[in-house]
């Protein structure tokens, strides 16, 4: 399989060079040059087949050519031994037709685990193949840190460090992230911003000669590898709901960069029945406005119960232009377009793209006291805390399944935290106090240990340099 970029103005990549590049040099994503194809009567053969059997029945075709049955099924069982829960992604049902897919049973307490035990198993084995050596530099605003130093930690020719903003993730996240002491193991707070930690990971990327030679890798979703893993468990979610030709399911996500319900779309691409995507954002409303007015354009970041979901821009969109403007033929227009955007800020799409993707997604916008209204009430029905990231897509879904888009099928709302990574969410509700799970009961009592960094690149990168392994 060969990946191309949606610019088209990059080389195309083989899997191995799509996982360790990140960006593509024309500053697009990796795609991969077209999708494997299942129909109705492979789809329902699925049906018997555990969440790791299906994982490689359906993500081969994306590795051919570079890694071996064998070995690529040794890291699909190596990636999900250590969930809590022996269905993996469990679903749960909330009311009449309405199910909750369970993505929070992974070591870190969010669905990014899927994905990222994932990659860190990928990174060790093609590293260790080629004998190469990188540096994992990444920001987080609290879920993809612990997820990727999680995934990453037992990969030995890496060496990982995680910039998040000093004093501004929540408690859990933060000893999440600092309480594995790991020689390869770096947490850098940065004193500003998640922004500023992101815009200090973009300008070394540009740069990585400070590396001597190493190769900078990237773990946030523009990684192929993340999409990949992801698109497991909407197959898994809908072949348990008896999905087939004449029973199409909705799934309902809850949205920042786009990441997740990307995967969903390219399952609906391979052929699985669904009806609509449904894009559940908060306050950080573009997709919404997008999908709703096209109109996509940048506005200042809002502060919100569900941080995981505060975007100003979400990166994986890119990906879905590509397939829709590729449908129309029109493909060359996407790097003027994506470069445009990049500097007035508003994205120009044609009215016809527009219409299609309009005809597969809806999208709502949930605000936090809806949100925290909708925690409550679900407590009240089914005595289920949900987390506010999940919570936010289950408000979306009962505004979804009201409307003229729902045509009475079977609706999965994606549950992407544990609740008790969030507890400040629940502050004046009535609503009893989330335990962790078993193993890390005592997180509060690990010791922790990370370094207090200044906002500014070349310090940053002395830091680096320093912990570094030759
Ligand atoms: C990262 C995250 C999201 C958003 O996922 P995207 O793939 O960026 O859309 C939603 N919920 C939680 C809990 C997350 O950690």
């Amino acid at each position: 399989m060969k990946y191309i970029s949606t610019r088209q103005a990059a080389p195309a990549l083989n899997f191995e060079d799509v996982i360790l590049q990140g960006l593509a040099v024309d500053g697009g994503l990796y795609v991969p040059e077209f999708l494997p194809q299942f129909d109705e009567k492979k789809i329902a053969q699925f049906r018997k087949l555990s969440y790791q059997e299906l994982f490689f029945e359906v993500t081969k075709h994306f590795v051919v050519g570079a890694i071996d049955d064998d070995t690529y099924r040794k890291i699909i069982d190596k990636s999900y031994k250590n969930f809590s829960h022996q269905a993996i992604a469990p679903l749960k049902q909330l009311s009449h037709n309405h199910f909750l897919l369970e993505l929070f049973h992974g070591p870190t307490l969010a669905f990014k685990d899927f994905a990222l035990q994932f990659l860190g198993n990928l990174l060790d084995h093609i590293l260790a193949k080629r004998n190469e050596k990188i540096v994992i530099i990444g920001a987080t605003s609290g879920d993809t840190g612990s997820a990727a130093i999680y995934g990453c930690m037992n990969c030995e020719n890496a060496d990982i460090f995680i910039l998040h903003p000093h004093n501004r993730v929540s408690e859990v996240q933060r000893r999440q992230m600092t309480s594995v002491i790991a020689d390869n193991v770096t947490n850098l707070a940065v004193e500003g911003n998640f922004d500023d930690c992101q815009a200090l990971v973009k300008q070394m990327f540009a740069d990585q000669s400070f590396l001597n030679g190493k190769r900078m890798v990237a773990v946030n979703s523009i990684n192929w590898a993340r999409i990949m893993a992801q698109i497991v468990y909407y197959f898994y979610a809908a072949l348990q709901l008896g999905s087939s030709i004449d029973r199409a399911i909705s799934f309902v996500v809850p949205t920042g960069n786009f990441g997740n319900v990307y995967a969903g779309f390219l399952v609906k691409r391979m052929g699985l029945n669904i009806a609509k995507l449904v894009v559940a954002t908060n306050a950080n409303d573009i997709l919404t406005r997008f999908v709703n007015n096209n109109d996509y354009s940048r506005q200042s970041l809002h502060d919100t119960i569900s941080p995981s979901m505060n975007i100003q821009v979400s990166s994986n969109f890119e990906r879905l232009l590509f397939d829709m403007y590729k449908n129309n033929k029109s493909e060359s227009k996407l790097g003027n377009l994506m470069r445009e955007f990049e500097k007035v800020g508003k994205l120009d799409t044609s009215a016809e793209v527009w219409k299609n993707i309009s005809q597969i997604f809806c999208s709502y916008s949930v605000d936090d006291l809806a949100t925290k209204n909708k925690i409550l009430q679900v407590y009240k029905n089914c005595q289920e805390v949900l987390d506010p990231h999940t919570a936010v897509a289950v408000a979306a879904s009962d505004l979804f399944m009201a409307s003229e888009n729902y045509g009475g099928e079977m609706v999965v709302s994606l549950a992407t935290a544990h609740i008790a990574k969030f507890p400040e969410s629940l502050e004046n509700l009535p609503v009893s106090k989330p335990q962790l799970p078993p193993f890390l009961s005592d997180l509060f009592l690990r010791k922790e240990k990370y370094q207090v960094v200044k906002n500014d690149l070349e310090q940053m990168k002395k830091v680096i340099q320093n912990f570094c392994h030759p």
